[in-house]
């Protein structure tokens, strides 16, 4: 295994001669219902990231914590950034990188609002016109077959994240409530959401299980394997 932080440098240096490609997990701080911790994207990313490093023999870097929150927004514990904030920092991060000598990156974010991916996908573009190196920007949730999911538009602290919690930190996990989809409107622009939000949830984790959150962690392994496959496959350009 291969987990940056907790190398030396002489030894990096060495692993980058095996490999140049990196895994980085990024998640938020954001509340996950009244059942879910506040880490739940970053500890899903970062546990699927941690088994596809094991068996590719990549680097695994440290997570970034803190993400773009829109929705979730006045909930003790979620900690919102920016998206200049977001964008400039995962861009130095980027290129810093390059610098020390990696040459395939791949973002794995267990969170995927809108203008968090937004951020991410300009971060992004913006090293790649700069410098000649590989990113992919891969959504945990993508990942995931809906055809295996019961809740139709499960999201935000539902089947999917409750079921994968169960595999990763069962000891977090306070319990199963019920279906719960906010009504929000179709078309206004909200000043703020939080009073629509009712309990955090956008799904139905009474739904989750052990068991599914095997097959959803595994989906998400593959999919992660598929983005690093591809670093190999797709022809340069
Ligand atoms: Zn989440």
């Amino acid at each position: 295994m291969m987990i940056l932080e907790e190398m030396s440098w002489p030894e990096i240096e060495l692993g980058l001669k095996e490999t140049n490609t990196v895994i980085m997990p990024l998640g938020a701080t954001e509340e996950h219902g009244p059942h879910l911790p506040v880490f739940t994207d970053t500890i899903q990313a970062i546990e699927v990231a941690k088994e596809a490093a094991k068996r590719t023999k990549t680097f695994l870097a440290p997570p970034i914590h803190y993400g773009i929150c829109r929705s979730t927004r006045g909930f003790p514990g979620t900690i919102t950034v920016s998206y200049d904030g977001l964008k400039a920092y995962v861009y130095d991060i980027l290129i810093s990188f390059y610098e020390t000598g990696f040459r395939k990156v791949l973002l794995l974010t267990g969170h995927a609002g809108g203008q968090h991916m937004a951020a991410l996908e300009q971060a992004c573009q913006q090293a790649v016109v700069e410098l000649d190196f590989r990113v992919s920007l891969v959504s945990l949730f993508d990942l995931i077959d809906i055809n295996t999911v019961e809740t139709p538009g499960d999201g935000h602290s539902g089947e999917i994240e409750t079921s994968l919690m169960m595999v990763i930190r069962q000891d977090l996990v306070k319990g199963r409530p019920g279906y719960h989809f906010p009504r929000r409107p179709m078309f206004l622009v909200l000043k703020n959401v939080k009073p629509l939000m009712g309990n955090g949830i956008m799904g139905d984790p009474s739904k989750a299980s052990l068991e599914k959150g095997k097959a959803f962690f595994e989906m998400a392994v593959q999919g992660v394997l598929r983005a690093l496959e591809e670093f190999e496959s797709f022809p340069e350009n």
